[in-house]
């Protein structure tokens, strides 16, 4: 039986970072893959996602902006195929990289299904392999509901294969996905609906950066259906989708996409043979080192409940790693303060409390909020108008900076360093000590009254 110091089961963006750090640290491991190398990010997610965004802001650049600049657009056309061309390639070479980086280190890779013996045994088909330390990084997959023609739905994996752009398209979902999907398709020049089952989109961000999402939705589209909440969905003899709820057709669309949330990847991993444990989410239960409820096996990443976020996986990987092999002091990593960014049109950034979370957690009287509203000097320039809004939430008589958030041209780019501040516990008077960079957005984070 073929050994090895770690075995890691999933080849996405946490497995092969442990991987690839465990091996650099002298450990021999071995990474097992039931599907496609590299994982969700890479294939199916922030990747050929990004790509979109990019093409999408492209066809803004052009039709909204272009002509206030000086740009005749009359004549611009645009190819789904030759834009697939460039996205697949694109996504081609980032998985090769994976698969030179593990050559480099000396990682064996091996394809096919694997499950846990127990005893630190996992079996490939045939084959039974030792592990001293096993990693479950499996990832996770689209929710699904099973309403009557829910066959009809698409989900994410579904768009990253489309060969075609349709006319029209439902995005149902409230999340990260839903909201870049649907900017993506719009700005692409498909026919696009958001259909959520409350208010607004994206329920989880301060409430100052949805109100600004939803009134430029208002303003530029996609069309936003608040408070739908689709319950069947039936097939025309065209081919296209009508969506019903309580028996009432609400909208008739090409296609639609279900983004709800994912669910973890747990089925046929041998747990029953171990003492993992799962949530009542069905995420695999971990403590703070990662470590689940079977002695020297860990899981990280989506399998289990905390940010489903690649660099979330890639740094507890790498913890994770330092910590086995090369003394590190904990498997664990601080899961506070991480920035996030949904890639809408214009991106939206956070890090850390909301105003509603701060207020709660520390008392309304323990919080100041600064905030500011200007208009993006971009789209001026293009004879648009497109607000920006940004938010500081800060705590105690330091004012230390608890909250940052953002909507508008460049969030995206901005908010990194700003995290950087943030972890070293940065306070309002440390934002102000800093020069501005004129002109840019990202200034009024550190000139706000
Ligand atoms: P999310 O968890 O972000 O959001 C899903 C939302 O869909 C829920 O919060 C809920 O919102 C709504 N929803 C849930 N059930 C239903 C239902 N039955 N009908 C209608 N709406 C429903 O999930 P996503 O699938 O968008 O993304 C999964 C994760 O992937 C994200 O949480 C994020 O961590 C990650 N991701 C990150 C990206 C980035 O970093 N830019 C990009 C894409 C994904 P409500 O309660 O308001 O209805």
């Amino acid at each position: 039986m073929e050994e090895f110091d770690l075995i890691i089961i999933g080849s996405g963006s946490g497995g092969s970072a442990t991987a690839n750090r465990a091996a650099e640290r002298g450990a021999k491991v071995a990474v097992i893959e039931a599907g496609v190398l590299a994982g969700t990010c890479v294939n199916r997610g922030c990747v050929p996602k990004k790509l979109t965004w990019y093409a999408s802001r492209v066809a803004e650049a052009i039709h909204r902006f272009g002509p206030g600049y000086g740009f005749d657009t009359d004549k611009v056309s645009f190819d789904y195929h030759k834009f697939l061309e460039s996205r697949d390639g694109y996504v081609g070479r980032s998985r090769a990289s994976y698969g030179r980086n593990f050559e480099k280190n000396g990682v064996y890779y091996i394809e096919g299904y694997a499950q846990l013996l127990g005893q630190g045994q996992v079996q490939v088909g045939e084959k039974t392999y030792q592990a001293k330390y096993i990693v479950l990084a499996t990832g996770s997959r689209p929710s699904e509901l099973e309403v009557p023609g829910h066959e009809l739905l698409d989900n994410s994996d579904d768009f990253f294969k489309w060969t075609d752009l349709p006319q029209s398209v439902a995005v149902v979902g409230a999340g990260y996905i839903a909201v870049e999907l649907s900017q993506a398709l719009h700005g692409l020049g498909v026919e696009t609906h958001l259909v959520v089952r409350h208010d607004r989109p994206l329920r989880t961000f301060d409430k100052m950066v949805t109100d600004e999402l939803v009134e430029m939705m208002a303003k530029n589209g996609p069309e936003l259906h608040p408070y739908t909440n689709f319950d069947a969905y039936k097939q025309t003899e065209s081919g296209q989708i009508e969506c019903y709820q309580d028996g009432k057709l609400i909208l008739t669309v090409d296609r639609v996409i279900q983004a709800i949330g994912r669910r973890p990847n747990t089925e046929n991993l041998g747990l029953e043979q171990t003492s993992i444990k799962l949530d009542d989410k069905g995420f695999i239960e971990v403590d703070e080192n990662h470590q689940t409820g079977e002695e020297n096996v860990f899981a990280l990443g989506d399998v289990i409940h905390r940010p489903q976020l690649t660099p979330v996986a890639i740094k507890a990987g790498r913890s994770l790693a330092e910590y086995l092999f090369n003394d590190g002091p904990s498997g664990a990593m601080d899961y506070t303060n991480i920035p996030t960014v949904v890639f809408s049109h214009p991106t939206i950034g956070m890090i850390g409390l909301t105003e509603d979370q701060a207020k709660k957690e520390f008392g309304t009287e323990n919080i100041k909020v600064y905030t500011n509203r200007f208009f993006s000097m971009y789209a001026s320039g293009g004879l648009d108008r497109e607000a920006c809004h940004f938010k500081l939430v800060c705590q105690g008589p330091d004012e230390t900076v608890v909250g940052l958030h953002a909507i508008g041209e460049g969030v995206d780019e901005m908010i990194q360093g700003f995290g950087v501040a943030m972890k070293m516990k940065a306070t309002k008077a440390d934002f102000d000590s800093v020069v501005a960079i004129h002109p840019t957005g990202a200034e009024e984070f550190v000139t706000m009254r």
